[in-house]
């Protein structure tokens, strides 16, 4: 029996999550998944009950479950607030309370959304890609401050990585590899900064025991540039905080809508999936929202957290089917197709199921 704590959050959080889950329920129920939900608050609807955007309350919920399938923080009311009582901080709260060190960020072309690229069709065609980034290590972890050299002010930041924080991201790295098309691109620069070299160090030692992945090394400023060229070169790709940080919202952009990217972030023994994008505050409560990045990301918990890649693969055809029945919010519309409300793209997944 899996436990998975689900947490909406704010803006279009609630009603994405709706939908994400009336797809587990469908396909937990057709491929025999026992699980049970709670509800809890994150972001600015926990600032709103508790003074907390990660209250204990739901620190708790989530340290006794398998999953964390959560909708979306943020919203103009709470711009004002201290940084620390900010929904966002929820974000990172959540995600070092439960050690989260490699985040999933799948982006994949789907035929129908095309034309909505602004990549070239023969560019992108086919393009299904893995970017695997270290979540809560190097510079946005590292020691930082400001002093002063020769009079003027200075700053500095420090990106520090153990064996073992690299060791274990990449070793996740070359197990999806293996269950994907067994291609592992290692980024770094190690031309340059010694964490790069450890880092490929440690790359070189785990390809040893995964004998079936061919693996690469890749600068990241080739990467950045290969993504653009020729983004169907890659399979899994895996890489330390920043690089990843800035290489997943440039491949963003290769699929057609921040609506359609999901995400998994994992650590020994727990997960969180949630969509890529914010709580789009401009169309919340509107029935606008795309709940397709939500509902892919019950693919990747399906697959990830419940093992079942069958019932992964119902939710991803039910994708695809609600895109091919023409149906579309406004964020991947275009003139010959039919916009659709956040409940009826749901519906159609569901009904593919
Ligand atoms: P956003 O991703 O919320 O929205 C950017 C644009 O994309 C908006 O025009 C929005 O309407 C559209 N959009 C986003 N998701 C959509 C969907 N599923 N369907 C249709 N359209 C969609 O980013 P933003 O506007 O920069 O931020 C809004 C709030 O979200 C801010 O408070 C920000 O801090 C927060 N945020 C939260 C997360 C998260 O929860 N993981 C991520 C990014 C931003």
């Amino acid at each position: 029996m899996y436990k998975i704590a689900v947490l909406p959050g704010d803006g279009i959080g609630p009603e994405i999550t709706e939908q994400a889950l009336g797809v587990l329920e469908l396909a937990a129920a057709k491929y025999n998944l026992n699980y049970t939900v709670e509800e809890g608050l994150i972001g600015g609807a926990a600032y709103d009950v508790y003074g907390e955007p990660f209250p204990q309350e739901t620190r708790e919920l989530v340290s006794n479950c398998d999953a964390v399938l959560l909708g979306a923080v943020g919203g103009p009311q709470y711009d004002q607030l201290p940084v620390d009582k900010r929904p966002e901080k929820g974000l990172l709260q959540i995600r070092k309370a439960l050690g989260l060190y490699a985040n999933l960020r799948p982006i994949k072309c789907w035929p129908q959304l095309m034309d909505q690229s602004p990549f070239k069709n023969e560019r992108i065609n086919g393009v299904d890609l893995l970017i695997v980034r270290e979540l809560i290590g190097g510079a946005y972890f590292g020691a930082r401050g400001t002093d002063e050299v020769n009079g003027e002010l200075a700053a500095f930041d420090t990106i520090e990585y153990t064996s073992s924080q690299i060791r274990r991201v990449v070793r996740r790295a070359f197990e999806l590899a293996k269950g994907r098309r067994r291609m592992l691109t290692s980024v770094d620069k190690a031309n340059v900064l010694d964490t790069s070299r450890l880092w490929r160090k440690i790359v070189l030692e785990e390809a040893r025991k995964f004998p079936e992945v061919t693996v690469n090394h890749l600068y990241v400023d080739n990467c950045a540039m290969q993504l653009c060229i020729n983004p169907g070169q890659f399979d899994v790709l895996v890489t330390e905080n920043m690089f990843g940080d800035i290489l997943s919202d440039q491949a963003s952009v290769l699929g057609a809508s921040l609506g359609m990217l999901a995400s998994a972030s994992l650590g020994d023994g727990k997960a969180l999936y949630e969509p890529a994008h914010g709580s789009a505050p401009d169309i919340a409560g509107q029935g606008k929202a795309n709940p397709l990045a939500a509902i892919l990301s019950v693919a990747m918990l399906l697959r990830i957290t419940m093992k079942s890649p069958s019932a992964a693969s119902a939710v991803e055809n039910g994708v695809q089917f609600a895109l091919e029945q023409g149906l579309r919010t406004a964020d991947i519309y275009t003139p010959g197709t039919t916009l659709a409300t956040t409940e009826s793209i749901g519906n159609a997944v569901k009904k593919k199921i």
